[in-house]
């Protein structure tokens, strides 16, 4: 199944792209919540590694952070022309910090990247010369999740494959946020005028010439993970409700099976008495078939209650983030010209 979905990807595009005279030729998103540790050595060897693609733009999205990480990326957007930084009132979480990495970036393509050094850096040359080839989306796999706890590798594999069988989106398995796209993707990307929104899954649902570079995800660099059970499976909800219905017609499947089963066993009962004249004993029955029901109506009930909730917030219409400070990236034609150099 795997293989029959992915092969039309496995024809390289001929086109060999360049970059635009005077353009950015990669943004690099970086979403950062309470990362005061990793963002140092992150910038470290992202500039090592960015040099050598080209101009480039690091643009880092300080979540609401509560320890240091503001005034760090403060220092390095004053010390690096190239690295901007753009700063919420509070924390609206990850995918809200990627996207506004995506609505200010400016490069000809633009990478995500996380700020623990999960992903390693280096992988973004192989992704750009993946996108020099021709690819416009081309995303970080990882190889095997052999070092994740068990429960999340299982969760994990339920959430990708309900997610694939739900919403028709192919998204392939064991991928991140870690991507480099090109700019085109980015801009139907801001098209999308959702609230609720999972960046990872819209850059598949969007189509495009797609390939997987297979990398070693490391282990954080210092700090601990912010996605607790609870929030992974806030979001992974999320996901599938954000990108498909199916889970409502899951819910009119399932009050339609209770109801045909009730109707079945009806029929039963009455055939018995009737015909057979056999007193049906029927506590056991009726309480269960009455618990099922009213469980069933429930589950639907919170289903729809969800989606409602879901409409709601997008009828609101507010913002997905809330911005209070904005700096940078400082490009003259000097500061290009000086990165083109490199
Ligand atoms: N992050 C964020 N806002 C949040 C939670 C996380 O911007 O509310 C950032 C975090 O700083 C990191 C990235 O999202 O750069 C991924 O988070 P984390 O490493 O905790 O997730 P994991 O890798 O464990 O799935
Ligand atoms: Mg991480």
């Amino acid at each position: 199944m795997e293989s029959r979905r992915q092969n039309f990807r496995l024809v390289r595009p001929k086109s060999s792209r360049e970059i635009t005279p005077g353009r950015v030729a990669i943004s690099v998103v970086v979403p950062v919540y309470n990362e005061e540790s990793n963002l140092g050595p992150l910038y470290e060897r992202l500039s090592r590694v960015l040099a050598k693609i080209g101009t480039y733009e690091i643009l880092f999205v300080d979540d609401g952070s509560t320890d240091n990480s503001a005034s760090i990326m403060r220092e390095l957007s004053a010390e690096d022309d190239r690295v901007g930084a753009c700063f919420f009132s509070r924390n609206f979480g990850h995918e809200a910090a990627t996207s506004c990495g995506l609505h200010h970036a400016s490069g000809q393509t633009v990478a995500i990247i996380d700020a623990d050094l999960q992903d390693p850096p280096q992988v973004l040359l192989e992704m750009y010369e993946q996108w020099k080839h021709g690819y416009d989306v081309v995303y970080g796999q990882r190889r095997s999740r052999k070092n994740e706890p068990l429960s999340v590798r299982l969760t994990s594999f339920l959430f990708y494959y309900a997610f694939r069988a739900l919403s028709k989106v192919n998204m392939p398995v064991n991928t991140g946020d870690f991507r480099l796209m090109d700019e085109k993707v980015v801009k139907s990307f801001k098209q999308f005028p959702e609230r609720n929104r999972y960046v990872r899954g819209l850059t598949f649902w969007s189509g495009y010439r797609q390939k997987a570079v297979i990398f070693d995800r490391d282990k954080r660099f210092s700090g601990r993970t912010k996605y607790n059970f609870f929030k992974r499976a806030s979001l992974a909800f999320d996901a599938i409700c954000g990108i498909s219905g199916a889970p409502l017609r899951l819910a009119t499947l399932a009050g339609f099976t209770t109801t045909l089963f009730s109707l079945f066993i009806a029929a039963h009962v009455i055939y018995a008495k009737l015909i057979h004249n056999i007193p049906f004993p029927g506590y056991a029955l009726l309480t269960s078939g009455l618990f099922c029901i009213g469980g069933v109506q429930l589950f639907t009930l919170g289903l729809l209650g969800e989606y409602v909730g879901r409409i709601y917030r997008e009828v609101q219409q507010r913002p997905l983030y809330v911005l209070k400070e904005h700096l940078g990236p400082k490009y003259s034609d000097d500061t290009l010209e000086k990165a083109g150099e490199q």
